[in-house]
C-alpha cells in the first residue's frame, strides 16, 4: 500500500526518517505531466514529520562527523555506484514524474547525479585544504568542520540532479541531511533514500520528508535544530524562507530565478548564435539558467530572427520518452497556465508573437509551443519577469554599451550568454555584466569545481568546489604558537 512499482523500481511513498519509513495520515498525488496519470499517493508531511527527521539527523550527526572525509567518501562512492547501477530506472522514473526528456536523463542528468556525489566526496578527501601560513611565527590552520543538519529544499525542474548538487557536498562535509523535494516531483528522492541505506550510509544521515512547501517546507526551514538551509526555487519562496531563517539566524544559500540575456554581437557566428538560442528551449524552458532574452545587434537582427524561426519550427515536440523528441510537456497544469498568462498579457499589452504563443493543440495535455515574443515595450513584464517556460523575447541593440545596459536591466543576475566573434570585445562586454555565470560562445558548460550562484535577486552565496564547503561547514582557523613562545 505504501509502495508502487514504477519504471522497474519499487518506490516507497512514505518519508524516509532515521533509516525507516514513516507514513503520514494524509497524502498528495504525484501526477505524470506526460499524460496526467496519477503515479503515486505520497505522504504529506508537516511539522511532526519534520521534527522527527531533524531529531534523527541530529542523532546521526556526531558519528557521521567523526567518520572523517575518508570514511564518508567510501560510503558516498558506494552510493554513487548504486546510482549508476540503477541509472536506467532512475532516468525513466524521473521522466515519468517531471516530463523531462528521457534521453537527457539517461545520458546527461543521471550520470551527473552520481558525479555530484563522487566529486564532492573526492574534494573533501583530496582538495579541501588551505596552505598553513604564519603570523609572527604562529601557524594559521584552516579547517572545515561539519556544522550539523543541513535542510535542503529543492525544485521540480531537475529533481534528483539539483538535490544531489546539495546532498553531495553536505554529506561530504560531514553534515547530515533532511531533504524536502518539490511536491510535483517527489519520487526519485525516495528511491535515493533506499540507495543510501543500501550503500551503508548510517540511519538518520540522509532523511527525506515529503510534502508541500507551505507545510513540510515551512516547518523545516523554521526548525531551530538545523544548521544550514540550501534552497533552489523562486524569489517569493526565498523571501519566506529568509524570514523563517531569520528567527534562528540559520545561514542560507539561495539559488533563485533568472531572466538571463543572450547577447548576439554583429560579428557573431550567426549559426552558432541561432543554435545557442534554440538551446534555450531545452527542458521545455524550465531551466533557471536559460537565456530567455535574446539581445541581438540590429545589423544582424533580421537574419538572426529568420534563421532562428526556421530552427525553432523544426523542433520536435512530443512524448519525452521518445528518442526524437526535443521538447516535452510543462510540469503541471498550474504551471502551463502561468506560462500562458505571461504570453497572453504580453500580447494584450502590444507585443507581437513571432511564433508559438499558446498550447500545442495537436498534442493537447501540457505541451506548450516554443514561443518568441518581439516588440515588447521596454521594462514590460515579459522582458523582466521569469516565465520558466518555452518563451523567449527578442530585443535589438546598436552599441555594446546598450547591450550591457539592457542585459543588466532586470532584478536578476543568474547567467548570461555572449555570442561574439572577437575575444577582446567579449572581454569588454562581459566585464560589466552582472551575472553569476557567463558563457561566451557556449552554454551550460558546468564544472562542479566552479562557483555557481546568482547575483542580485538570483541568489545568495555560491556553491561548487570549496565554495560548497565554505557554506555547509563551519570554517575554523586554529592558530598555533611556536614551541616555547611566551606572550
Ligand atoms: P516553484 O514556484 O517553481 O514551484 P518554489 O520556490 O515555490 O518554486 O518551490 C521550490 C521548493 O520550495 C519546493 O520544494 C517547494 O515545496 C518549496 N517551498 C515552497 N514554499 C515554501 C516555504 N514557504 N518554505 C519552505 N519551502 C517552500
Amino acid at each position: 500500500m505504501h509502495q508502487v512499482q514504477l519504471a522497474g523500481l519499487t518506490v516507497d511513498t512514505r518519508h524516509a526518517i532515521g533509516g525507516e519509513r514513516l507514513a503520514s495520515a494524509e497524502t498528495f498525488d504525484s501526477i505524470s505531466p506526460i499524460d496526467g496519470s496519477i503515479l503515486a499517493h505520497v505522504s504529506r508531511g508537516g511539522a511532526a514529520e519534520v521534527d522527527a527527521a531533524v531529531q534523527a539527523a541530529r542523532a546521526a550527526f556526531p558519528a557521521w562527523r567523526d567518520l572523517g572525509p575518508e570514511g564518508r567518501g567510501e560510503l558516498l562512492h558506494r552510493l554513487a555506484d548504486l546510482v549508476e547501477a540503477n541509472l536506467e530506472p532512475l532516468a525513466n522514473l524521473e521522466t515519468l514524474d517531471n516530463g523531462s526528456l528521457l534521453r537527457s536523463h539517461l545520458r546527461g542528468v543521471m550520470p551527473r547525479v552520481a558525479m555530484n556525489i563522487r566529486f564532492f566526496a573526492d574534494w573533501a578527501m583530496n582538495r579541501l585544504h588551505h596552505e598553513v601560513w604564519q603570523t609572527r611565527g604562529h601557524d594559521n590552520n584552516v579547517s572545515w568542520d561539519p556544522s550539523g543538519v543541513a535542510a535542503l529544499i529543492t525544485p521540480w525542474n531537475a529533481p534528483l540532479m539539483l538535490a544531489t548538487w546539495k546532498i553531495g557536498p553536505a554529506l561530504a562535509a560531514g553534515d547530515t541531511v533532511v531533504l524536502k523535494p518539490a511536491e510535483w516531483t517527489p519520487l526519485t528522492a525516495s528511491v535515493f533514500a533506499d540507495l543510501a541505506n543500501e550503500a551503508g550510509i548510517p540511519a538518520g544521515v540522509f532523511n527525506v520528508v515529503q510534502g508541500f512547501g507551505a507545510e513540510a517546507g515551512a516547518a523545516l526551514v523554521a526548525h531551530p535544530g538545523i544548521a544550514r538551509i540550501s534552497f533552489t526555487g523562486s524569489v517569493p519562496t526565498a523571501k519566506a524562507i529568509a524570514r523563517a531563517a531569520a528567527d534562528n539566524l540559520t545561514p542560507v544559500s539561495f539559488e533563485l530565478g533568472g531572466k538571463s540575456p543572450l547577447i548576439v554581437a554583429d560579428d557573431a557566428d550567426l549559426d552558432l548564435a541561432v543554435g545557442l538560442a534554440v538551446e534555450q528551449y531545452d527542458n521545455a524552458g524550465q531551466v533557471c539558467l536559460s537565456g530567455t532574452r535574446l539581445l541581438v545587434h540590429e545589423a544582424v537582427a533580421e537574419r538572426f530572427a529568420e534563421a532562428f524561426a526556421a530552427r525553432a519550427a523544426a523542433l520536435r515536440q512530443g512524448d519525452p520518452r521518445e528518442e526524437e523528441t526535443q521538447i516535452g510537456p510543462q510540469i503541471h497544469r498550474v504551471h502551463l497556465d502561468r506560462v500562458d498568462g505571461f504570453v497572453q498579457r504580453a500580447r494584450e499589452s502590444g507585443a507581437r508573437i513571432a511564433f508559438g504563443g499558446g498550447p500545442n493543440e495537436e498534442l493537447g495535455g501540457l505541451y506548450y509551443r516554443p514561443t518568441l515574443v518581439v516588440d515588447a515595450a521596454p521594462d514590460s513584464e515579459i522582458l523582466t519577469a521569469e516565465v520558466f517556460g518555452p518563451v523567449l523575447a527578442m530585443q535589438t541593440f546598436s552599441t555594446d554599451e546598450e547591450a550591457v545596459e539592457l542585459a543588466n536591466g532586470t532584478e536578476f543576475g543568474l547567467a548570461a550568454v555572449v555570442v561574439c566573434g572577437d575575444r577582446a570585445r567579449a572581454e569588454r562586454l562581459t566585464k560589466n555584466l552582472v551575472a553569476g555565470t557567463i558563457w561566451v560562445n557556449c552554454f551550460f558548460v558546468r564544472d562542479l569545481a566552479a562557483p555557481f550562484g546568482g547575483s542580485k535577486k538570483s541568489g545568495i552565496g555560491r556553491e561548487g568546489g570549496t565554495w560548497s564547503f565554505d557554506f555547509y561547514a563551519d570554517v575554523k582557523n586554529t592558530v598555533y604558537a611556536p614551541t616555547g613562545w611566551k606572550e
